[in-house]
């Protein structure tokens, strides 16, 4: 058999898809894949149903049909408190995961660096060299997950191409600052430097905290390409539906990569989606106090069952310290969880580029009920998994 390619040598499959196919095997409560198990808003439901007998069935416009963009564009502009331009400045794409990889080939040339902070969502390393780009990794240093300046500025010295800043953060839960994004944005002019985000949790933010879109400080829309999707905020992860918004210039650029990718996202998806998008600003303030009250409920039985666990300010992932379990191997410990407890979760060295094996990533996107059911199993986590003395 002739060779396969060495691009995808210095990868994996994804853990944390790994982690559903474990759960599924050990028929463990799966709080490893970040995704609801609770139905979406009945508006996008009843009109899914509706656009099957409707004419939607062959290709929507390859960067988006008309009407998703137009609505999409509205709400983001609401949101973003900028006008944005449905006809140039959007490119619908096959969930953020299309739209980061999109944004990655149309900045960088093979050769490239670009700025991780790590912890990080794990498809940044894997299209960083499919892109044949390199990542430069600046850490977030637990447990604030603040960054250090000067380790940041080192890591624009030398001379990256783009950075990526995912906000809310995934896996860790922060939510960067107006000052943390002012000395980004700074050093980003200063080194000359592309940001890509990816804002997918945008709408699940915890009070006090606020999400700033990166795009809207002085100066950086320029450089932004925006990356952020529907399947967080209406509850649709598997309807595939994201987009890049960035200026007119990076989105014909982007628009080819995503042509020769994909072609187009789902047509009666994007029709149906419309419903969502058309939703009043009640529907984010209540998806908000939604996932604060589930935050309360999953934390509070996390403290009472004295598991010390990390705070998010956003998004819907809490860092579990597994530290006094003593394992060496935390891809290990949560194939043991999910067997001997029936809690699955992520490990957080699929996360870290740092040698962290501490931490494991377990996220409360469930109903209640499904919550109560994992707390249940873990009052017997440290019954169910010994201590490995061997390995201290
Ligand atoms: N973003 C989610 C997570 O981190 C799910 C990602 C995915 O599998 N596409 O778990």
């Amino acid at each position: 058999m002739p060779q396969l390619s060495e691009r995808t040598k210095p990868f994996t499959d994804s853990i944390i898809r790994r982690m559903t196919r474990i759960a599924l095997q050990y028929d463990a409560v799966n709080l490893s894949q970040g995704f609801p198990d609770f139905q979406p808003p009945e508006a996008l439901l009843t009109r899914l149903s509706q656009v099957c007998s409707e004419d939607f069935h062959q290709y929507a416009l390859t960067w988006g049909s008309k009407n998703f963009r137009h609505a999409l564009a509205d709400k983001q502009s609401r949101f973003m408190g900028r006008n944005i331009d449905p006809e140039q400045e959007i490119v619908v794409t096959c969930g953020s995961t299309e739209a980061m990889m999109a944004a990655m080939m149309t900045v960088t040339n093979p050769g490239d660096k670009v700025i991780i902070f790590s912890p990080f969502y794990e498809n940044y390393g894997a299209d960083t060299i499919l892109s044949g780009a390199e990542p430069i990794y600046v850490p977030l240093h637990p447990p604030t997950f603040h960054f250090n300046v000067d380790e940041l500025e080192a890591a624009f010295r030398q001379r990256p191409k783009a950075l990526i800043l995912c906000n809310p953060s995934n896996p860790c839960g922060k939510v960067f600052t107006r000052q943390e994004f002012t000395i980004i944005a700074d050093m980003a002019e200063k080194y000359d430097v592309f940001v890509i985000t990816d804002e997918v949790y945008e709408h699940i933010v915890y009070t006090p905290n606020q999400h700033t879109y990166f795009a809207t400080l002085p100066g950086m829309w320029e450089r932004t390409i925006s990356c952020s999707s529907l399947s967080k905020t209406y509850a649709i992860t598997g309807w595939r539906l994201g987009y890049i918004i960035a200026a007119a210039p990076v989105i014909e650029a982007a628009r080819k990569v995503h042509d020769f990718l994909t072609v187009g996202a789902p047509a009666p998806l994007q029709e149906a989606a419309v419903a969502g998008l058309r939703l009043p600003n009640s529907y984010y303030d209540a998806l908000r106090q939604t996932y604060q009250q589930k935050r309360e409920l999953f934390l509070s039985g996390l403290d009472d069952l004295q598991i010390p666990h990390t705070t998010p300010e956003g998004a819907y992932y809490v860092m579990l310290d597994i530290g006094e379990f003593g394992f060496q191997d935390d891809l290990e410990f949560c194939q043991v969880m999910a067997r001997d407890v029936g809690v699955a979760a992520v490990p957080g060295s699929s996360f870290f580029r740092e040698d962290i094996h501490h931490l494991v990533r377990l996220h409360f996107a469930k109903k209640d009920e499904t919550l109560y059911a994992a707390l249940n199993r873990l009052e017997n986590l440290r019954k169910n998994i010994p201590y490995r003395k061997e390995t201290v």
